[in-house]
């Protein structure tokens, strides 16, 4: 294998690998989600349509040009391949691209409700995790309203009445920020049940997201 192969194929079966994470972690059902990784200036991975996670095989996986032309991979690329190109094109700094329905984070997103920092683990993502507009899936449109809540700094948004969103370094960085996202909404969704949480300040989340920087190296 060539060296830009050998990277090629270590990128597509990372996407297969963290694809099985999604099921055993609970952040997806069946094959619902969806996730990428820049690999050069001008290609991306992405998990295939409608397959099964069990069953994607690192060749599977779609080489996708940054303009959508498919250049490797016999199926077709996950529906959301505009919002993730999306993301690549406004954010030079991203990676990695994780896209889900996990339950507790997608209740906030069908109240559109951002998701303030009540647990430390939230300075992951920012101040807080913002909400995109409503747009139907599977279009560009939804992948402007993501990118335009991301915004500059934000790793993470809610897709309003759909799902999560999240964009870092690598796809190994996105996928931290999807399980950190899923577990704060469920900290925040039953301290509501039960009480009414306190809000880390702003000058904390400062002061987080300097220690966070070396989480896990
Ligand atoms: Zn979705």
């Amino acid at each position: 294998m060539s060296s830009q192969n050998l990277s090629y194929h270590e990128t597509r079966s990372a996407i297969c690998e963290h694809g099985r994470s999604l099921l055993a972690d609970d952040l997806t059902t069946g094959t619902g989600g969806n996730l990428s990784a820049r690999l050069d200036e001008d290609h991306v991975a992405i998990s295939p349509s409608g397959i099964p996670y069990e069953d994607i095989e690192p060749s599977d996986v779609p080489v996708v040009r940054t303009d959508g032309t498919v250049v490797e991979g016999d199926v077709t690329p996950s529906t959301e391949l505009p919002m993730h190109l999306e993301v690549y094109e406004q954010r030079p700094d991203v990676g990695g691209v994780v896209h889900t329905h996990s339950p507790y984070a997608t209740t906030f997103a069908s109240l559109g409700e951002a998701i303030p920092a009540s647990h430390y683990l939230l300075a992951f993502t920012g101040s807080e995790v913002p909400v995109a507009e409503y747009e139907t899936h599977a279009t560009q449109a939804l992948g402007d309203a993501a990118v335009e809540a991301l915004g500059e700094d934000y790793n993470a948004t809610l897709l309003r009445n759909h799902g999560v969103l999240t964009a870092d370094g690598s796809l190994a960085e996105a996928y931290t920020v999807a399980l950190m996202v899923e577990y704060c909404a469920r900290i925040h969704y039953q301290a509501r049940a039960i009480g009414d949480p306190e809000i880390l300040p702003d000058d904390e989340i400062d002061r987080l997201q300097g220690k966070l920087d070396s989480y896990g190296q």
